[in-house]
């Protein structure tokens, strides 16, 4: 099983969720071995920001990546796309601080993945594979990493409120990219209307609108085009932990269970996981065969290393 990276350069524009301005977003193929990093392309000379967990700040609505002073915001849903599909190298280009919120899932950033092709390159995948069990724990929520020969990602939301079915409050995937793009990929983002309002009174959320989330009010979904999934929030709260969890730097092969948890929360498991080498030990498969998970064909080898 090898890394890969994408065939050819390829841009789109969509809107950021905060400024409500048009964002320009351009991924391009990277060599072996670089990782997953964010370069800003409306700051000359500016400091590339490597996907790394250590350096998320900030994490009240989403995560956010600042690095030599220099930020990129929201890159959970992209995240969630790249480690979906099982890059392992690209440049991410953007034109502002914030990765531009698209429809709220991750569909349109995989279609834009793959019209770009997948590319398998001349050097071994890593997978970083959890050997002990790690939990991080918040007043009554939680979220933690255990070994499986695979992985596997259980999410439980809590939501005592009429628009949230009190049956449809857990999910699991088995992750492989197929499972990823049928049952996670276009799950959105969600947002109650007091608090979308209470940003806009601060200057944020103001390119948010039911073309990016599912808003809801004290009694229903505002949405007229209702919801994608019967359980379409609680699979959207493992679309972000999968990004949130990519920040480890590699794939996993785990077991994550998660009780309301959110992007601090999957950041602490993160930083708590690397912090002891003891936790973890890094991998690589000699043929797709072994490989306990499962990706999408890729092109051989048409960039070099
Ligand atoms: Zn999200």
């Amino acid at each position: 099983m090898n890394q890969r990276t994408i065939n050819q350069i390829i841009s789109v524009t969509g809107i950021g969720l905060h400024s409500g301005e048009p964002v320009n977003l351009e991924f391009h193929p990277q060599p072996v071995n670089t990782g997953i990093v964010f370069e800003r392309s409306d700051i000359v000379g500016s400091t590339p920001i490597p996907a790394s967990g250590f350096l998320v700040q900030d994490t009240m609505m989403s995560s956010n990546l600042v690095f030599g002073g220099t930020r990129v915001g929201t890159v959970e849903h992209l995240l969630s796309a790249i480690a979906g599909l099982g890059v392992d190298n690209l440049l991410v280009r953007v034109s502002a601080a914030e990765i531009p919120i698209m429809d709220g899932s991750a569909a349109p950033f995989v279609n834009l993945l793959l019209q770009a092709g997948l590319c398998e390159q001349d050097s071994a995948k890593k997978f970083l594979k959890i050997i002990r069990p790690v939990r991080v724990k918040v007043d009554d929520k939680w979220a933690e990493l255990r070994p499986y020969d695979g992985f596997e990602l259980n999410f439980e939301i809590d939501f005592d409120h009429p628009a949230f079915n009190k049956d449809l409050q857990h999910a699991q995937l088995c992750f492989s990219t197929e499972n990823f793009i049928e049952q996670l990929s276009a799950a959105r983002t969600f947002g109650f209307l007091t608090d979308i309002e209470a940003l806009r009174r601060n200057n944020l959320a103001l390119g948010g609108s039911m073309d990016n989330a599912i808003v809801i009010d004290e009694a229903k979904i505002l949405n007229v085009e209702g919801l994608r999934f019967a359980d379409e929030f609680v699979r959207h709260k493992i679309l972000d932990a999968l990004g949130d969890l990519y920040l480890i730097g590699y794939p996993l092969l785990g077991r994550f269970n998660a009780y309301k948890s959110g992007h601090a929360l999957n950041n602490l498991l993160v930083r708590e996981i690397l912090s002891d080498p003891n936790n973890f030990e890094v991998v690589t498969f000699d043929d797709n065969v072994t490989c306990p998970i499962e990706y999408l064909p890729a092109l051989p080898l048409a960039i070099e290393g």
